[in-house]
């Protein structure tokens, strides 16, 4: 095991989590609904978080992190989507549980050293780039190419779309072809620095729901990349993407299920108040199998949940559970929250009550991280084959 993926200390864990939601009540609840009208958070919020440890959690002291167990960086996707903020939970889990652990994981000594501290500090926001209009979920089929130079180093070329933290990045990991002619085997990460000459941000994208999280087009055109910007081995990226991917998913899983478990609390004290033929809604059979086929519904997936979260802590976790966990708990939420806003009657589709971005803002988790048809695909996959 890890040394920082040791089980946590209940009592140390409760402390944490009450850090992390004073920093979400001081910080983020006063400016949050404007920051949904701004569609995007501002830099300054990330260096806050940094300064209270939030970001980067559970990646090693060496490397800038409080080199905290998994369970804490856990415990703040949780908490803040337990409230709702999923805009932020999309932007941190990009920075701190996505890039941050590919570094980690595949990056030099130089690479880890030039970049973890300051992603630790908030100084340097991390984003990764496969997806591009052209494809999504064959990332085989990308066209972003990095051609060698001839003098040791590459041409980037080509465009990315729907990037997470695009607008804020200071280093985005970026997937292109090398080798257009050998398929998977020809794709290579790159770390590309936000100030390249050539590295264009596009449109941050409007969209149904998230607002405030930073999606955006990226452009390279003719961006010179040299050898000490690969990251992990030359015609290795789809592999390294592959690999990396379980702990996307189980991140994905992780704010499901927190998010479902929001979206009740907040329904069990509408329902309890408001009334209706002469009683509160809560008293109707109706609400009461409702809330109860709900409660369920979030019990047996964060008993699942749990499960997995021990499994890659004890480094056992595989991509066959990462497409099932993802699979499972994005549905459950998205049937979570629809069964609560209809227990708020017309007042659940007013974008004054919080439940309505619970609403808009789950309809994403089947979608990113790769969608939930390509789960079904890699579950089948481990049953019958290809
Ligand atoms: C808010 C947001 C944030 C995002 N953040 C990032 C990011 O940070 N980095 C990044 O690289 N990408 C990001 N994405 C992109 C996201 O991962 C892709 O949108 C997703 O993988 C699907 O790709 P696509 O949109 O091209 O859809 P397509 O691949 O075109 O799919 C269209 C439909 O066809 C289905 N389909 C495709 N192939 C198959 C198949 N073999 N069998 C059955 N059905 C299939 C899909 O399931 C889908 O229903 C983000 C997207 C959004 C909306």
């Amino acid at each position: 095991m890890n040394a920082f993926h040791a089980p946590a200390d209940d009592a140390d864990l409760t402390a944490w989590r009450d850090t992390v939601l004073r920093f979400l009540g001081d910080e983020v609840e006063p400016h949050y609904a404007q920051w949904e009208r701004d569609g995007i958070i501002p830099k300054t919020l990330y260096r806050k978080a940094a300064e209270t440890g939030l970001l980067c959690v559970d990646l090693p002291e060496e490397y800038g992190g409080i080199g905290a167990p998994f369970e804490y960086s856990c415990a703040v996707a949780e908490e803040a989507s337990r409230l709702g903020y999923m805009s932020l939970v999309s932007n941190f889990m990009m920075h701190s549980d996505i890039v941050a652990p590919y570094i980690l994981h595949l990056g030099t000594e130089a690479q880890k050293r030039k970049y973890l501290p300051r992603m630790a500090r908030g100084e340097c926001f991390g984003a990764l780039a496969m997806t591009e209009p052209g494809t999504g979920s064959d990332l085989q089929a990308i066209k972003t190419s990095a051609t060698p130079d001839g003098h040791g180093g590459y041409r980037l070329n080509g465009s990315k779309t729907f990037i997470t933290n695009g607008q804020h990045a200071g280093v985005v990991i970026v997937a292109a072809k090398t080798d257009p002619k050998a398929g998977g085997k020809g794709m290579t990460l790159f770390l590309l620095d936000g100030d390249k000459p050539g590295f264009k941000r596009g449109r941050n994208l409007e969209k149904i729901g998230m607002h405030a999280a930073d999606t955006s087009e990226l452009f390279f055109d003719d961006v010179h990349l040299s050898e000490d910007d690969v990251l992990g081995r030359i015609g290795g990226g789809f592999g390294h993407l592959i690999d990396e991917l379980p702990r996307e998913r189980l991140m994905l899983a992780v704010s499901a299920v927190a998010h479902a478990e929001g979206a009740l609390e907040r329904t069990i004290e509408y329902v309890t108040q408001r009334k209706a033929f002469g009683s509160t809604v809560a008293s109707f059979q109706n609400t009461r199998f409702e809330l109860a086929k709900i409660k369920t519904d979030i019990e047996v997936h964060r008993a699942y949940y749990e499960k997995c979260r021990q499994l890659y802590a004890e480094g056992r976790f595989d991509v066959t559970s990462a497409a099932i966990i993802k699979l499972a708990t994005s549905e459950m939420e998205n049937r979570v929250v629809d069964a609560c806003l209809q227990l708020f009657g017309g007042y659940g589709y007013m974008a004054e009550y919080p439940i309505s971005r619970y609403w808009t803002d789950a309809r994403i988790q089947r979608i990113y991280g790769g969608t939930n048809e390509i789960m079904k695909e890699v579950i089948a996959r481990s049953l019958v084959g290809r």
